[in-house]
């Protein structure tokens, strides 16, 4: 079956142009100007004056499946990635049972195989004692090794160091880092609860518990160890200006150290408190407006080199608990990650090429994903179609991911995805999800 998009806007390469794709089975088959041979095309797209991109890679979400799907599910927020032009996804470990074992991989694979209605990888996470499986991971199935350097959800908190210089030593594949210091949180924790009170910290305190400085010091000291190893480090969801200090401002190709930021961190800050309270409560905490603006410039240098969600769902009944210790940190937020940076490209604070190199182009490099992130002939046919011209409100109504709420609502989006192609299928329509084709286990060329 063939498709043909045709006068799009195609973002591309650092570079956008007005031209056609031919999508022939899963595979692009053409990009460029000139009109191709439509012969056996049965379905033409006219994307005039709309956006046309890869499918969004997004590397850094917490789906909840197995174990936790009463927040989450594949097919729930797969649904949600789908319909914010996300094609392809790497879902973190702290699910029940952890993903320990190259086992476990295996079986998510599995699950998500029948249930995903887009492309998926896994991590697999390291504890204080699983150094075996990390040795015997297969990396061309396990995107890569997550390191909780410092407490969040779920607790799998690698705090010995012998174990952490193992890891470092001997991984296979690149680590991927939470950097938070443990101890800076809790003695942070315990002060906040003797001035306070339980009910008397508020979540305009996040920051001031989860600090930049407990960042910092993490950031710091995982830095350090991928240099005294050579080991591929990537800082997951960078959320200060200090960190910025210590990355390096050149093309991600020469870099050991890479670093991902998310849109929450780019679009709101310590300010936003105040009206939003816990639904922007997340690990690392949402910083300064001075961290903000620190990150906007960074994005648009080598410093931050992707862009991923960490999606990280729970229901209102434990988002939004009775006092700051039972409000869960974390923000769904795959749906909106494309139309929220295209925000940013609106208000002048970056543009759409650096938007697509750091959501598809740099992901497909940074874990050597085959034959995606980029419209190549050759490559699978993971497409995006965003109308920048049609404005989008939304509201718990528009939110598919199960948790039903999202810190966007109320907003209203300049821009809307309209068409997303997945592995050559025309997956989501217009609100609609006209196909209910899986997606793929992705494949890392390593
Ligand atoms: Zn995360």
């Amino acid at each position: 079956m063939k498709t043909l998009i045709k006068n799009g806007i195609i973002v591309n390469n650092g570079q956008q142009f007005r031209g056609h794709i031919l999508i022939d089975g899963d595979t692009i088959a053409y990009v460029g100007g000139d009109m191709p041979d439509t012969q056996g095309v049965t379905n033409i797209i006219d994307a005039e004056n709309q956006y046309v991109t890869p499918g969004v890679i997004d590397g850094h979400v917490h789906f909840r499946e197995p174990g936790l799907t009463h927040k989450a599910d594949f097919e729930s927020e797969s649904k949600a990635a789908v319909a914010g032009g996300v094609t392809s996804f790497l879902d973190m470990p702290n699910v029940v049972p952890q993903t320990t074992t190259n086992q476990l991989i295996n079986e998510r694979i599995e699950l998500a195989t029948q249930k995903s209605v887009a492309n998926f990888g896994f991590y697999l996470g390291a504890t204080n004692n699983n150094i075996e499986e990390i040795r015997k991971a297969d990396i061309t199935m396990v995107c890569g090794i997550k390191v909780f350097m410092g407490s969040s959800t779920g607790n799998m908190l690698v705090d010995e160091n012998n174990t952490l210089e193992q890891i470092f030593a001997e991984s296979p594949c690149p680590i991927t880092v939470h950097c938070e210091d443990e101890q800076i949180i809790k003695a942070n924790i315990a002060s906040f609860k003797e001035r306070f009170g339980d009910k008397g910290v508020l979540p305009s305190h996040h920051p001031l518990i989860r600090t930049a400085e407990a960042c910092y010091k993490s950031t710091a000291k995982a830095i350090e160890l991928s240099h005294k190893y050579g080991t591929r480090l990537h800082i997951a969801h960078l959320s200060t200006a200090a960190e910025l200090a210590l990355l390096e401002d050149r093309p991600m190709s020469e870099k050991t150290v890479t670093a991902e930021t998310c849109p929450h961190y780019l679009f709101f800050d310590s300010n936003n408190y105040e009206t939003l309270g816990y639904r922007i409560k997340c690990n690392p905490a949402i910083k300064s407006p001075a961290d903000r603006q620190a990150l906007l410039l960074a994005l648009n240098t080598n410093k931050i080199d992707t862009i991923a969600t960490d999606h990280a769902p729970h229901q209102p009944s434990e988002k939004f608990g009775e006092t700051y210790f039972t409000s869960a940190s974390g923000i769904p937020s795959v749906q909106f990650s494309l139309l929220a940076m295209l925000e940013l490209c609106r208000n002048k604070q970056t543009d759409i090429e650096t938007v697509v190199r750091k959501m598809c182009h740099a992901p497909a490099d940074l874990y050597h994903i085959a034959k995606r992130g980029y419209l190549q002939s050759g490559y699978k046919a993971d497409i995006a179609i965003v109308d920048i011209n049609k404005p989008q409100a939304i509201t718990a109504d528009t939110v598919l991911s199960k948790c039903k709420w999202s810190p966007f609502e109320g907003h209203t989006f300049s821009a809307t995805v309209t068409h997303t192609f997945v592995n050559g299928n025309l997956v989501y329509h217009n609100g609609e999800f006209v196909s209910d084709k899986k997606g793929e286990a992705l494949r890392f060329n390593r």
